[in-house]
């Protein structure tokens, strides 16, 4: 009987330890809530709209010869981003080239489904491309990270640091700003709307928690590539501000007054308070780890 009572324990224990196992490694991918919230598809101007959910950014770019969509988000939001260019008038599977702001999962990881549904070249910076084709593997920072990983999608156009991407009328410029990711991305274009308004979509200026700034030997020139991003970022001409994730931008509280009439996302100075604020944090952030590598030395 006591013999009984022992087994009974140790399968029960070990039942225990199985379950916590399981639940720490099958651990979901972080996702914000809003990043899967649907939003209202709305033109920006001329052949420029939103398509992304109130969390994650994404845009299409319309043309008589097909369309250009920045951004295919969390595989999730796939069929969330077909339902807003339907709810526009537009076919979904009019979209001729997929563009992405950088390689983290929240803006590509859709990508796979997307080139299936519509059959559209995915063209990528060079420095992601290893990344988004290993789908995130390779990623230097979240690459063993398993919650991270997401489809690995064939490239089918590498892009470099100023190449254009045209389609129809529209022709966009890629611009890398990397350190976010190694072949982070600000696209830039001018509406076709009569005003020529000048569109900067930014990839993203952040500095991720754990990022290692000094001594980082898997991304030796990391602060040399953020610096290049900042001098970049603040080189651009910018009539409207926008970005990766809407909060870069406020799409909210911007969408509401859009709403009533306001020409909100001409925002020149919006856009330089962002950049500012980014590079300080950037600054801030390299300094504290300057401190601390002196210290640990
Ligand atoms: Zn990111």
């Amino acid at each position: 009987m006591k013999r009984r009572t022992t087994i009974i324990i140790s399968i029960t224990l070990s039942m225990i330890i199985a379950l916590i196992v399981v639940v720490t490694t099958a651990r979901p991918a972080y996702v914000q809530n809003d990043w899967t919230e649907p939003f209202p598809a709305f033109r920006i101007a001329g052949n420029l709209y939103y398509v992304g959910s109130r969390g994650l950014a994404s845009y299409l770019i319309t043309t008589p010869q097909g369309h250009i969509l920045i951004n295919s988000d969390l595989e999730a939001n796939v069929p969330m981003i077909r339902t807003s260019v339907e709810s526009l008038g537009f076919k979904f599977s009019d979209i001729k080239i997929l563009l992405i702001s950088h390689a983290h999962y929240d803006h590509c990881a859709g990508s796979a489904a997307i080139k299936q549904l519509t059959g559209a070249k995915y063209m990528v910076m060079e420095g992601d491309v290893d990344v988004v084709e290993s789908g995130g593997k390779s990623d230097f920072q979240y690459g063993n990270d398993p919650t991270q990983l997401y489809p690995a999608t064939k490239v089918d156009r590498v892009l470099h640091d100023g190449d254009h991407v045209k389609l129809g009328d529209a022709t966009l410029t890629a611009r890398l700003t990397p350190g976010h990711t190694k072949g982070c991305t600000t696209w830039t274009m001018r509406v076709n709307d009569g005003s020529k308004m000048r569109v900067v979509i930014v990839g993203s200026p952040n500095v991720n928690p754990g990022y290692k700034l000094v001594g980082n030997t898997v991304y030796p020139s990391i602060t040399e590539d953020f610096e290049k991003t900042f001098r970049v970022l603040k080189s651009l001409p910018v009539d409207y501000f926008l970005g990766a994730h809407g909060s870069y931008f406020d799409l909210e509280s911007k969408y509401r007054r859009f709403k009533s009439g306001e020409l909100v996302f001409f925002d020149p100075k919006g856009y330089k308070n962002f950049v500012d604020d980014r590079e300080q944090a950037f600054r801030m952030e390299l300094n504290k780890q300057k401190g601390t590598s002196k210290v640990a030395d």
